[in-house]
């Protein structure tokens, strides 16, 4: 007999909301934090040449160790200290798999990268969250409660924080790897758009510091899917053991690994982006917003007399597109622009100045 009703999902998650980034057909599309450059040709022809050279027949090297080897020589660690997946979209979520789940805390520092909760309510996992300051910085003591009232098995930062920009304190995230006895991820996927990095905190055995990277910003390589984690490597083997079989395919291990041999050009580009965002600043520092300091690859500003949702609109109407977080908690009313090429910044400060002068 087929049933009419429709099969009831999990209760625990039928209410979760969708994540996902509103697409529009325009010009200049500055909302998803891509990298605006396209990899190296030296690259893309490399990756032509992969392609024939697969042994596609075959499983693929289910430990990846030639993608995991190369990325441990890029940061100094053992190659156990690696995991790799596709996207750190997926690595974040195996840790929730293997660290979270029913019955157990995931504690959060609001406003941040909100796929961190959503990725936890799916892997059945509690989440707190605790509360950035009006500037978007976060106290000890904000820390302190938040540990020592949950206990949480999980905490996570994001440095530098999507979507504010703000760049951690190094005394918080030591703080917190003190006083937490559960597992620290600290979300570092926009980190070479900064300075400091926590990875040195991350491969020792026995720790319980993870940092997690991505090639999706920095590497142009948002449409690979590609990112991985420095953890210590019982935390590795933990992860190797959850996640699917042959999670990773051949193609992807031999484009990333390829990719890892063009640092010098992904320099040039995050260079570029580097100082594009500060011109990016130095003109909204003139307008009728408010910004805040960021270390990645976007910049978050608030209209002062003008509603965010309105500005975002605004701006749609001449033809650029930016990320409209006016409707999220702790970011009321604020906008984040992704930095663009030198055209693309241009236009969108161009049609900011436009659309903040317009009339009603
Ligand atoms: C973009 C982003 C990611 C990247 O996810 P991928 O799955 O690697 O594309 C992870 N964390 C944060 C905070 C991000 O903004």
């Amino acid at each position: 007999m087929a049933r009419s009703a429709p099969v009831p999902p999990r209760s625990d998650i039928s209410a979760l909301s969708k994540y996902h980034s509103a697409q529009v057909e325009v010009p200049v599309r500055l909302n998803t934090n891509e990298s605006p450059f396209p990899p190296p040709q030296g690259w893309r022809d490399e990756v032509a040449r992969l392609v024939a050279s697969i042994d596609w027949n075959r499983y693929p090297d289910r430990a990846a160790r030639a993608l995991r080897g190369a990325i441990a020589a890029r940061h100094g660690v053992d190659m156990s200290s690696v995991f790799v997946a596709n996207g750190s979209n997926e690595v974040l979520q195996t840790l929730l798999l293997s660290y979270a789940g029913a019955g157990r805390t995931v504690a959060v520092f609001e406003p941040t990268y909100q796929l961190h909760a959503h990725l936890a309510r799916i892997s059945g996992a509690t989440v707190v969250a605790g509360r950035r300051s009006s500037d978007y910085t976060l106290s000890s003591e904000e820390i302190q409660r938040v540990v020592s009232e949950h206990s949480p098995n999980v905490t996570f930062l994001c440095s530098p924080n999507n979507p504010t920009g703000r760049v951690e304190a190094w005394g918080n995230i030591e703080l917190l790897t003190d006083i937490s006895s559960g597992l620290v991820i600290i979300d570092e996927a926009y980190a070479e758009f900064s300075e400091r990095s926590a990875v040195e905190l991350a491969s020792a055995p026995g720790g319980h510091v993870v940092v997690s990277r991505t090639f999706s910003k920095t590497w142009s390589l948002a449409g690979l899917r590609l990112g991985y984690v420095i953890a210590p490597p019982e935390i590795v083997d933990m992860l190797h053991a959850v996640v699917l079989p042959y999670h990773l395919d051949s193609f992807k291990q031999a484009a990333g690994l390829a990719a890892l041999g063009y640092v010098d050009e992904m320099n040039d580009r995050v260079a570029r982006i580097v100082a594009e965002r500060g011109r990016i600043t130095e003109a909204l520092s003139r307008l009728d917003v408010d910004t805040w300091p960021s270390g990645a690859n976007f910049v978050l500003f608030k209209p002062r007399r003008i509603g965010g949702h309105a500005t975002w609109q605004r701006l749609v109407d001449r033809g650029v597109l930016v990320r409209d977080c006016s409707s999220w908690s702790g970011v009321e009313d604020c906008l984040r622009v992704t930095v663009g090429n030198e055209d693309e910044n241009s236009a969108f400060i161009e049609a900011l100045k436009q659309a903040l002068e317009q009339s009603e």
